[in-house]
């Protein structure tokens, strides 16, 4: 009853109180993905030349730009979209405000610092229509998981935000419906407190990132504990490890929906139900698979991310490499939705380790030789600070032995030549970044 009243009382008198337009921008949403490709990569190509046009003559960073290769900003095709200039991360923190629109005013933007988890933090600013836009993409996502307007949602997250004013309070009770837990400060205590809300509250769907979710599923299997069994599961974090997503799957009973985004321009990618791919969000974003060259990479072949935000008016963000390895794919997925996937993400480009020689090694891809094949490692974090040593520090339980060790210490030796020194330690638990996140490997050289 009150998930009903919410959805179809609450939540459209909230959205009028706001001013707020997500739910149209839902429904158009709901009807778009059904779409046929043709009509979506159409419409996706109008508001490409749209948007890049209105950069041109709104952005001085982009006006400056788009002139020093001779370009006027009205684009012709594919082929004159891709000789467009980058734009890093680098330089949106060297642009001051030229990245802005003239048309808005900055108190009339909403700001967004990211990046805190990746070393380099940025600004990044979003007009209030596209920042709608991006919730209704994200709930048409958590859509495909099971979710709707007034369900009661589990949110596994470092520093849960809290209802501190009456308003947000009011606003918790009546539409979000979240319960919490702190990833942080995650104990045996704090799951028993989550595990009595839940079954008080029954959530229906389960929210966060996937370490964060699967911590949380390693406990409740050493707790004994079967009785959390939500809808769907939505994994926020862009790296859902393979064997983490097992676990996962294995303790909630229930499949995990893999979602990629960044802070920068919100939702990019999206597992639908089947789980056969990420569906790319290509009513918002244009979104490009490049080797280092700078060429457009093969489907099935890993390379650079970069995205063309195509709603933000306040300060677009044309052919932004935003720092992902991930990989294409020309598969159609079995839902019949127009919009098409992604294989999948493979890592932060800085997460990607280096050999003595240079050659990178995808952080990621140590995991099945060593997480999933070696007995009694919990968890492992590789931390490369020079080119010649990779530290290793494990969680380790009780099956973890001599055997263990000698066989992950010549695994890892195996693949980073005689050049490396491996160096294994211990702890008993591995580090956060503030947002809770967890990255499995972490190249500083
Ligand atoms: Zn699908």
């Amino acid at each position: 009853m009150l998930t009903w009243l919410s959805k179809h009382v609450f939540f459209p008198l909230w959205e009028m109180k706001d001013g707020a337009r997500r739910q149209q921008y839902l429904k158009e949403l709901a009807i778009s993905q059904w779409q046929d490709p043709d009509a979506l990569h159409r419409r996706q190509w109008q508001r490409l030349r749209q948007i890049v046009q209105y950069a041109y003559r709104n952005c001085p960073y982009y006006a400056q730009c788009f002139q020093s290769i001779g370009f006027d900003g009205d684009l012709k095709d594919w082929h004159d979209f891709r000789r467009l200039p980058l734009l890093s991360k680098q330089e949106i923190r060297n642009s001051g405000n030229e990245l802005l629109s003239r048309q808005y005013a900055r108190a009339d933007l909403v700001e967004a610092r990211t990046g805190g988890s990746t070393g380099t933090a940025l600004t990044i600013f979003a007009d209030n229509r596209c920042q709608q836009m991006r919730n209704a993409a994200a709930m048409r996502s958590d859509q495909w998981a099971g979710w709707d307007i007034g369900m009661k949602v589990a949110a596994i997250w470092g520093n849960p935000p809290i209802a501190n004013t009456l308003k947000k309070k009011l606003r918790n009770f009546l539409l979000d419906h979240f319960i919490y837990l702190d990833t942080i400060n995650i104990n045996e205590t704090s799951v028993k407190y989550f595990i009595e809300q839940w079954h008080k509250e029954r959530p229906q769907v389960l929210f966060g990132h996937s370490h964060s979710i699967f911590i949380l599923a390693t406990f409740l299997e050493r707790l004994g504990v079967e009785t959390l069994r939500p809808h769907g599961i939505i994994s926020t974090s862009m790296q859902l490890l393979d064997p983490e997503r097992l676990v996962i799957e294995r303790v909630f009973g229930c499949r995990v929906i893999n979602r990629y985004g960044c802070e920068e321009v919100s939702l990019i990618a999206c597992e639908c139900e089947k789980h056969e791919g990420l569906h790319l969000n290509i009513d918002h974003v244009v979104v490009e698979f490049l080797r280092d060259d700078g060429t457009v990479a093969k489907p099935g072949e890993e390379a650079n991310i970069v995205v063309t935000e195509l709603i933000n008016h306040g300060m677009p963000l044309i052919r932004y490499r935003v720092g992902d390895m991930g990989v294409s794919s020309d598969r159609k997925c079995s839902c019949g939705r127009g919009l098409p996937v992604m294989e999948r993400v493979t890592g932060r480009r800085a997460d990607f380790l280096k050999r003595h020689d240079g050659s990178l090694v995808a952080g990621v891809s140590l995991v099945e030789r060593t997480l999933t094949a070696i007995p009694g490692i919990e968890q492992m974090q590789l931390v490369q600070d020079r080119i010649d040593l990779v530290k290793v520090i494990i969680v380790k339980d009780t099956r973890f032995d001599d055997t263990a060790e000698q066989w992950l210490r010549s695994e890892l030796q195996l693949i980073f030549g005689d050049g490396t020194d491996i160096h294994l330690s211990y702890v008993a638990a591995l580090d956060q970044t503030s947002s809770g996140k967890y990255r499995f490997s972490i190249c500083n050289v």
